[in-house]
């Protein structure tokens, strides 16, 4: 090894191209994980038991989780290595106001079970003494925005979102939020699983209440939930959110006073720094059903519904029988965990919500090599580029939507790893005393963070998400996909994996984050990110029946008796593994044309490894009461047809498995959905 330094990136080029590498070109790279197969599935009917069964069977669910699978398994990794980097940090001492300082003792104060238990509620007392002498609708008016300063968003919200009709200019959106079930059909819809979760859910009100020694706890818990099945009646359900024209309301300040006049707004934007501007109402009906309760609700009703929100909000972070508790109901008896996550785990997740981009600073120098981003950069043009063909080869399309579809594809962007700017917490108050304020503080920086942004030019540098996050997204308004470092890991992605395994993982990933400016909603928003048509009625009509075929093809696929997915609801994300898969397979057979591969790796062709990769992405084991509630509320398939779905419909699939007509994975040519 040479003695002078050289830079990072040097090193690691260096360290992947090692002269043994060099003298063997033709060195074997991974490929698909073989021991994960179930050989005894066979591929053309069950692909999903082909691919992944004998990993589920032999890795049951940890007690802690909800799901699992290699791709769950890198993201609980992830907080490992959070830990690490947390404990190490923790360790030391550093100068106050540093990035080391801010984690490092805001995680030290959290892992300091002994004092957040000693404190039980103490750290709430001052807000909850605040609620109960409220005694004029003015006066509960101030308590909403001052829980809206910490982030407890009862009974709406209010966010900055870039404007639907010109997404260069963030303003404030309203929308409809305060509730303690998953979402409305939970309140009203007679089915027993919904019956079953408000009984458990009144007995967790009372629980909790009882707890923070409220009186008549059974009484108040009546009241509390009765106001939140009101506003659960006026609110839109899960497929009616998905509609971007449902939620568009764009109003004059003025139109909001008109809207709900009892609501003091004036007020509400001076106190939040928010300037009184054009913004959008996303659901007017709820936010007039929230000022009817003010006209008309008694005082006594809004103190019991506005501490117990704050209540469930603080509940997981005070001390050990409200974090109990609030697991109890959420997690364990909404999704089946059978135990809470250790508390290394709760503590570094909150330091990465709360303090993302200074925690993944130091995540980013540790565990993401800078060749993994040009990798995923190349990957990204790839799969661009077999989207720029399907777009222009499509058969069904005329050439004046093709034009436009293409004008948006050109001005698609991508965010890959981390951000280039990273946000300062300068302002953020941390010590080690002191949990509850600590996270309190942390919770209004994000809140005044998000509030700076109204009514200024959109900025195109911000991430939603945090660099350890194991996802990816689409922004419609930006029309920009974002891949940030901890999805960038195996399984979806290896520097050293074949190319068939790439594209099959983080590929399909890729085409289906591109595909989702393409879906039933991103095919709304146009080349700059507004909510405009540019479809001509004919081509539109064609996509809607393309699009009415995956959502067909998913109320069909049943994951327990009488529960099937509702195609409406899943049907974006549908569409984005359909393309997703697609494209990602084009991308493929044109990379194999540049850097041929061995006809077989472990005895699969480079087709057949990269559908089986995609089924070990895809590979989840789930709890039945999880995936009760994914079918309910989650836009997401279940793993199980996230698989089968788009793989059943791509003759690419019938061929590399030489599948024959008939077979379960081969849906019959008058059957078969085809959208990009
Ligand atoms: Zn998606």
């Amino acid at each position: 090894m040479s003695t002078f330094r050289v830079p990072v990136a040097a090193l690691l080029v260096a360290c992947a191209a090692s002269p043994q590498q060099k003298a063997l070109p033709s060195t074997p790279q991974r490929g698909v994980e073989v021991g994960d197969l179930d050989r005894a599935a066979d591929p053309c009917d069950d692909f999903f038991a082909f691919s992944n069964g004998a990993w589920r069977a032999q890795n049951p669910i940890p007690a802690s989780m909800q799901r699992w699978s290699r791709r769950w398994q890198a993201s609980e990794a992830n907080k490992g290595q959070l830990r690490d980097i947390l404990d190490e940090i923790s360790a030391k001492s550093w100068r106050a106001g540093s990035v080391e300082q801010l984690v490092g003792d805001y995680y030290a104060s959290c892992m300091d079970e002994a004092r957040v238990n000693a404190a039980g509620l103490t750290p709430l007392r001052p807000l909850l003494e605040k609620i109960d002498a409220l005694q004029a609708p003015e006066a509960v008016q101030k308590m909403i925005v001052e829980l809206h300063d910490l982030g407890v968003a009862a009974p709406f919200a209010v966010s900055a979102q870039p404007d639907n009709h010109q997404p260069d200019q963030t303003i404030a959106d309203i929308s409809a939020s305060g509730l303690g079930l998953p979402d409305r059909d939970y309140y009203l819809k007679p089915e027993p699983r919904f019956a079953q979760a408000r009984d458990n859910y009144r007995a967790h009100l009372v629980r909790l209440m009882g707890l923070a020694a409220v009186p008549d706890p059974k009484e108040v818990s009546e009241t509390v939930f009765a106001f939140e099945k009101r506003l659960a009646e006026a609110s839109l359900d899960n497929v009616e959110l998905r509609d971007p024209a449902a939620t568009d309301h764009k109003t004059r300040f003025a139109g909001l006073e008109t809207l709900a006049p009892h609501l003091q707004w004036a007020a509400y934007f001076d106190g939040a720094h928010l300037p009184r501007a054009d913004l959008n109402v996303d659901q007017p009906r709820f936010l007039a059903a929230v000022d009817r309760e003010l006209a008309q609700t008694p005082v006594s009703a809004w103190r019991a519904y506005l501490r117990w929100q704050l209540l469930a909000a603080a509940a997981p972070w005070l001390s050990e029988p409200f974090a109990r508790e609030s697991f109890e109901f959420n997690e364990h008896q909404l999704a089946g965990v059978p135990e809470m996550k250790p508390r290394w785990k709760r503590c570094a997740q909150s330091t990465d919500a709360l303090f993302g981009d200074a925690l993944g600073r130091k995540y980013i120098e540790r565990y993401f090599p800078p060749a993994a981003k040009a990798r995923a950069q190349e990957l990204v043009k790839n799969l661009l580029s077999a989207m720029k063909d399907t777009i222009e080869t499509v058969e069904w399309m005329g050439p004046a939507t093709r034009k436009k579809a293409l004008e948006k594809l050109a001005t698609f962007h991508a965010k890959i790893g981390y951000p280039d700017q990273w946000k300062d917490y300068g302002s953020v108050r941390v010590r080690r005393e002191t949990f509850w304020q600590n996270f309190a503080a942390g919770r209004a920086w994000n809140v005044n963070d998000d509030r700076s942004l109204v009514g200024k030019p959109t900025d195109r540098g911000r991430w939603g998400m945090t660099p350890p996050t194991s996802n990816a997204s689409y922004d419609p308004f930006l029309n920009e996909i974002t891949f940030p470092a901890g999805i960038l890991q195996p399984p979806a992605f290896s520097l050293d994996a074949t190319d068939a395994v790439n594209y099959g993982g983080m590929g399909v990933g890729i085409g289906h984050e591109i595909s989702h400016g393409f879906d039933d909603q991103g095919s709304q928003y146009d080349a700059q990110g507004r909510l405009q048509n540019w479809w001509t009625k004919a081509d539109l009509d064609e996509f809607h029946s393309r699009a009415q075929c995956v959502s067909d093809q998913f109320e069909g696929y049943f994951v327990e008796p009488g529960l099937h997915h509702n195609g409406k609801l899943v049907l974006g994300e549908a569409i984005g593994d359909l393309g997703g898969a697609h494209l990602a397979w084009k991308a493929l057979q044109k990379a194999l044309q540049q850097h041929p591969a061995p006809p077989s790796t472990d005895g699969f062709t480079p087709d057949q490894q990269f559908f089986i990769a995609w089924g070990q992405f895809r590979g989840d084991e789930i709890r039945p009461e999880a995936q009760r509630l994914m079918i309910q509320g989650d836009p997401h398939p279940v793993a199980k047809f996230r698989v089968i779905g788009p793989l059943s419909n791509l003759p690419a699939f019938q061929q590399a498995f030489s599948c024959k007509a008939g077979a379960a994975m081969v849906r019959p040519p008058e059957k078969r959905c085809d959208v990009w």
